[in-house]
């Protein structure tokens, strides 16, 4: 889940009790950060490796570390054409951190938007990680053969990322997922440790995030989706504020998203999203649920123009390796359909995090001159941060390391407009004459 659990033992009666005392309805699990939560109860889980890739067939495994690196390969000997492996980067006992990118390969510059899906951020919500191999694979085996599915990739770039933090779920060894933990090799929750948007300071980041926020900036994701277990709800932004305090400008637009996968997953599946309290029937404004900071989803949706939520996919973290294939099922239709939102997204742009309640500014980014022909002075830059430029569709024009207090950008083959220069936390407009 997105909300860290302290993991104390706690007895099923003890829960029980607490339950019955503020008056918890028995169809809803506690808040889990209400009173100290249980432990996943491992005594009840069937876990299977697949220590081949002809063992994940039918897909009511989980893969060994090594087999899902060979996964990977084969996929990419296979679909030459349709896709290749990125490494986003390693983790800290240097385990690889992939994505797989599905990509036509043709003549044409027509502009795809790019999509991302991302799961396991905490390492023992595993079973995402194996919903998404097996998107994966859905994708790939079924370009020319299935006309949707077809028309999707041919018009979308789509990367898939199906394990962020791989220490963390192969933490008992590269050949078990029993037992893995949610933090990475050196206790860190990558979860809450992303830059908070709202505030200037900036925590020490995690080597898993660095590398995950650096292919952030590689690219330009206009949407994506964290998965993670433990509760079954559309958790949409922001998870730093309320909806009262700050509601997320596009918040009308992902209920819309988050009512449309929901319902889809329940008309397979009519019990399923149902879990959480302050949901509307499984979808809910991350802080209505519980407010938390340094999740990656509000630092995604405020810095990259990219839309993001947290897909909380099963109630089990855990899940039994034999009910994969039941959640596949219920839920491949929703994955499917979301990505295809992608072709559908609202049309504002630029998020400014400085206009948050609470936001201490870190001081004014200056441009000049404004506006501008050929080239464009920006001030007031933090030494080491990074300004990255958008055009007024959200596209992403230009990424600029910057060393120092000042920088000059050179804007001679921009076309007319007006366009966002963007730092994380700050933003400046800056209209483009031709
Ligand atoms: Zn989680």
């Amino acid at each position: 889940m997105k909300k860290d659990f302290i993991t104390m033992k706690q007895t099923l009666l003890t829960l029980l009790m607490l339950c019955s005392a503020v008056g918890v309805s028995a169809q809803y699990r506690p808040r889990p950060d209400a009173f100290p939560p249980v432990e996943e109860d491992y005594s009840t889980k069937a876990v299977t490796m697949a220590t081949t890739v002809e063992e994940m067939a039918d897909w009511d495994r989980y893969p060994t570390y090594e087999t899902y690196l060979a996964m990977m390969s084969r996929w990419a000997e296979t679909y030459p054409t349709l896709c290749h492996v990125d490494t986003i980067g390693t983790s800290v006992q240097n385990r690889l951190i992939l994505s797989m990118y599905i990509e036509v390969q043709t003549d044409d510059d027509l502009y795809r938007p790019e999509f991302f899906y991302s799961s396991t951020i905490h390492g023992d919500e595993v079973t995402g990680y194996v919903m998404m191999l097996r998107l994966i694979d859905t994708l790939l085996s079924s370009y020319g053969s299935s006309p949707e599915l077809t028309a999707l990739v041919n018009s979308t770039r789509i990367s898939i990322n199906p394990l962020a933090n791989p220490d963390g779920t192969y933490y008992r060894g590269n050949n078990t997922v029993q037992r893995a933990r949610r933090a990475n090799a050196n206790g860190v929750d990558l979860n809450r440790n992303y830059p908070n948007p709202f505030a200037p300071a900036k925590a020490a980041l995690a080597q898993e995030n660095r590398a995950m926020m650096d292919y952030f900036e590689a690219h330009n994701f206009r949407l994506s989706a964290n998965l993670h277990g433990g509760a079954e709800v559309m958790n949409y932004p922001w998870d730093s504020y309320t909806s009262a305090q700050n509601p997320h400008p596009e918040a009308a637009w992902w209920r819309e998203v988050g009512r449309r996968f929901v319902d889809t997953v329940q008309s397979y599946s009519p019990t399923h999203f149902t879990d959480v309290q302050e949901a509307d029937n499984g979808v809910v404004a991350g802080g209505d649920w519980y407010v938390i900071t340094g999740g990656r989803q509000d630092y995604v949706n405020a810095t990259y123009n990219c839309l993001e939520m947290t897909m909380e996919i099963s109630v089990d973290k855990t899940l039994s390796s034999n009910r994969l294939p039941e959640y596949w099922h219920f839920l491949a239709p929703s994955f499917i359909n979301y990505i295809k939102e992608i072709h559908n997204l609202p049309a504002s742009v630029g998020i400014d995090p400085t206009q948050a309640p609470g936001y201490a500014a870190a001081g004014t980014l200056h441009i000049y001159p404004n506006p501008a022909t050929d080239r464009v002075v920006v001030d007031g830059l933090v030494p080491g941060e990074k300004l990255w430029m958008y055009d007024m569709q959200g596209r992403l024009t230009g990424c600029y390391p910057s060393g120092a207090e000042s920088t000059e950008i050179d804007i001679k083959k921009c076309p007319q407009g007006v366009y966002l220069l963007r730092t994380e936390g700050r933003q400046v407009k800056l209209v483009v004459e031709r």
